[in-house]
């Protein structure tokens, strides 16, 4: 979760197109706060702590493969936060 410059909580959905996806490790190593990892056997890109997500993005401009996309949460969608 991050805040905007107005202090408002932010949250992200992270949709990784496994079909898309070769394992390359790129987005989980890029990702500070380590809101993404892999699945054995095959090392697919997984989701693992979504809240922690800042939005920077990196992961999906950095994917070779336009694996990763990354969207602010809409009111409708967005998850209550305190
Ligand atoms: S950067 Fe893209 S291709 Fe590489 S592991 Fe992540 S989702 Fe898969
Ligand atoms: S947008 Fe940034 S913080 Fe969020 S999953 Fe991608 S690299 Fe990690």
């Amino acid at each position: 979760m991050a805040k905007d410059g107005k202090g408002v909580k932010r949250t992200y959905e992270i949709e990784i197109d496994k079909t898309l996806c070769r394992s390359c490790a790129v987005c989980w190593e890029i990702c500070a706060p380590d809101v993404l990892g892999f699945q054995a056997p095959l090392n697919k890109a997984i989701v693992v702590t979504p809240q922690a997500c800042t939005g920077c993005r990196l992961c999906e401009w950095l994917c070779p493969d336009w694996a990763v996309v990354v969207r602010p949460k809409t009111d409708a969608t967005a998850e209550a936060v305190a």
